[in-house]
C-alpha cells in the first residue's frame, strides 16, 4: 500500500503543474491510491460522476503521469465509492461499498445500477466545481459604450445578486465579435470575487450537449442533471446551438426549472435574438422572456478608439492616434478584429522592424478585411460635401459663384487634393472641366482658412472622417 501511495505523490506532483490550484483540489485532493499491482495503479474516486469527470478532463495528463511513474506498461485502475441505500441514511456513508472498474475498459463497465444520487452525498457541497472561468474577461476590461449600456449594467446588477434580479434568465444576444462571451464571463468572474460560496459554472453549448450525450450512453442522465443543481450560476454560451438538439433541449429544460426553482442565476448568451432561435422548443423560449433578453451592439466609433487604446495599453506598446483612428473607421462590425488588427500591427512592427504608422495599419487590415481596398473617389467626397453643406452635388461642378457653393468646391477640391491619389488636373476636370490653377488656388484659400479659423478647422476634420468612415458603406 504504501508503494501505491508513493507512487501517487509523484503523480500528484506532476499533476499539480498541469491543471490550476482549483481543479487540483477539486478533483485530485479527493483521491485516494489504495493498490499497486502489475504497473497497475489503483486510485478510490468518491462517485462514478467524479471518475467520469476525470476521463472526460483529465485523460491524457493521467495516461502521461502514469507513463511516466510506471513505464509504458503502467495503467490506472479506478474504484469507484457507491452509496447504494437512501442518501439520507447516515449509515450509508460509513459503509461504501466499493465497485471497480478498469481504467482501459472503457466507461461501459461502471454499472449505473447501485448509485443513487451520488452528489447528494453529505459534504459534497464543500467540493470545488472548476469555474472554466477566463480570469481576462472581466467588467473592468469590458468598455462601456452606448451599444452595450443596457447589457453591461444588467449584467453587474447580476453578479451582485445573482438569482436575486428580475432578470433571470440574463440572455445577452449579439452578432458574433460583439463580446458575448466577454460579458458572460465577466459576470461569472464577478460573482467568484464577491461570494466565497456561490458556485458558478461557465459551458459552451457545444460542451454541454457533449456532456448530455455521453451522459445518456452512459445511462447517467439523472446524474448530469443532478450534478448542474449544484451550481448557483450557471453561464451558458451560444445557446444558438442547441437549436433542433430536442433531446439536449429537454434536458436543458429540466435543468433550467429545477434551478429556477431553487433561486439559481442562469446566464445565456445567443447570436440573435431568442425570438428568432429557430429550432427551439417553444416551451424554453417563453422560458427566457421571464428574465431579461439584453443585445449588445456595434460600438460606435468613441467605444471602438476607447476599446482599441485599453487594448493598447494592457499590450504595453505606443500606437499613435492617427494609427488607433484609421483602425477604429475601417473596422466596425466586430470587436475581435478590431483587436486582431491592433494586435498584428504589432507584430508586424516588431517582426519587420517598421514603424506604426498608417501605411503598415492600411497593410494590416486589408489582410484582415477585404472591404477596405475601396479607394476614396473624387465622386464620393464631392456626395459627402455636398449632403454636409446640404446643396445638390451637381452645382460643386456648375459655374456658379454663389459663396456657399464656392465654399462647398473649394474644400471639396481641397479633400480631393488629399485625401485621393488623383492629379491637379484630373480633379479639376471632374469639377465641370475647370483646370489645375483653379485646383491650386482652392486649396490655398482652404488652407489659409484653416490656419486663421478653429471652429471650420474643426468642421473640415468632421467632414474628413465622415469621408474615411464612409467608404465602405458606399
Ligand atoms: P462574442 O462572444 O460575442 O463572439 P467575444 O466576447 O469573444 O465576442 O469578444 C471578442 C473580443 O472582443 C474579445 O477579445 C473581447 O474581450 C473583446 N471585446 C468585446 N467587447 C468588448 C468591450 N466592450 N470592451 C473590451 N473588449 C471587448
Ligand atoms: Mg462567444
Amino acid at each position: 500500500m504504501n508503494n501505491s501511495l508513493t507512487v501517487w505523490n509523484n503523480c500528484l506532483d506532476i499533476i499539480r503543474k498541469n491543471v490550476n490550484v482549483q481543479s487540483f483540489k477539486t478533483w485530485f485532493e479527493p483521491i485516494k491510491p489504495v493498490g499497486l499491482k502489475d504497473s497497475a495503479l489503483t486510485i478510490q474516486v468518491p462517485n462514478k460522476f467524479f471518475y467520469e469527470w476525470l476521463e472526460e478532463h483529465y485523460v491524457s495528463l493521467l495516461k502521461m503521469t502514469i507513463r511516466k511513474e510506471l513505464g509504458d506498461k503502467g495503467s490506472l485502475r479506478y474504484q469507484i465509492v457507491v452509496d447504494d441505500k437512501k442518501e439520507n441514511n447516515p449509515k450509508a456513508s460509513l459503509a461504501p461499498k466499493i465497485e471497480e472498474t478498469s481504467y482501459k475498459g472503457s466507461k461501459k463497465r461502471v454499472r449505473a445500477t447501485g448509485i443513487q444520487n451520488p452528489f447528494i452525498i453529505p459534504g459534497i457541497k464543500n467540493l470545488r466545481i472548476d469555474s472554466q472561468l477566463n480570469p481576462n474577461y472581466t467588467f473592468d476590461s469590458f468598455i462601456e459604450g452606448d451599444c452595450n449600456r443596457l447589457a453591461r449594467s444588467a449584467g453587474l446588477a447580476v453578479a451582485k445578486k445573482p438569482g436575486k434580479t428580475a432578470f433571470n434568465p440574463l440572455v445577452v444576444f449579439g452578432s458574433v465579435g460583439l463580446g458575448k462571451t466577454h460579458l458572460a464571463q465577466a459576470i461569472g468572474n464577478e460573482v467568484v470575487t464577491r461570494f466565497d460560496d456561490k458556485t458558478v459554472l461557465y459551458v459552451t453549448s457545444e460542451k454541454f450537449t457533449n456532456q448530455i450525450i455521453e451522459s445518456i450512453r452512459n445511462n447517467a442522465v439523472n446524474d448530469f442533471v443532478n450534478f448542474y443543481q449544484l451550481i448557483d450560476v450557471l453561464i451558458i454560451d451560444d445557446i444558438q446551438f442547441l437549436a433542433n438538439k430536442t433531446k439536449t433541449q429537454e434536458i436543458f429544460f429540466h435543468i433550467f426549472n429545477q434551478l429556477n426553482q431553487s433561486g439559481k442565476q442562469l446566464v445565456i448568451t445567443t447570436d440573435r435574438p431568442p425570438k428568432d432561435l429557430d429550432g427551439m422548443e417553444e416551451r424554453l423560449l417563453s422560458r427566457f422572456k421571464w428574465g431579461l433578453s439584453a443585445d449588445l451592439q456595434i460600438p460606435d466609433f468613441e467605444t471602438r478608439m476607447a476599446i482599441l487604446n485599453n487594448k493598447m495599453r494592457n499590450e504595453g506598446v505606443e500606437v499613435p492616434d492617427q494609427v488607433l483612428e484609421f483602425i477604429a473607421y475601417n473596422i466596425k462590425t466586430n470587436v475581435r478584429e478590431l483587436e486582431g488588427v491592433l494586435v498584428s500591427l504589432i507584430a508586424q512592427s516588431s517582426l519587420n522592424q517598421r514603424m506604426i504608422d498608417v501605411d503598415l495599419a492600411r497593410e494590416v487590415v486589408q489582410n484582415i478585411v477585404q472591404q477596405v481596398d475601396k479607394e476614396i473617389t473624387v465622386d464620393f467626397i464631392q456626395k459627402l460635401v455636398a449632403e454636409h453643406f446640404n446643396i445638390p452635388v451637381n452645382k460643386l461642378s456648375e459655374q456658379t459663384r454663389k459663396r456657399e457653393i464656392v465654399i462647398a468646391r473649394q474644400l471639396s477640391m481641397y479633400l480631393a487634393k488629399k485625401m485621393t491619389d488623383n492629379s491637379l488636373q484630373s480633379i479639376g476636370k471632374q469639377f465641370g472641366g475647370r483646370d489645375h490653377s483653379t485646383v491650386i488656388y482652392s486649396c490655398r484659400s482652404v488652407e489659409d482658412h484653416l490656419e486663421t479659423d478653429e471652429s471650420y478647422k474643426n468642421e473640415v476634420s468632421k467632414i474628413e472622417k465622415k469621408i474615411a468612415m464612409s467608404i465602405n458603406d458606399a
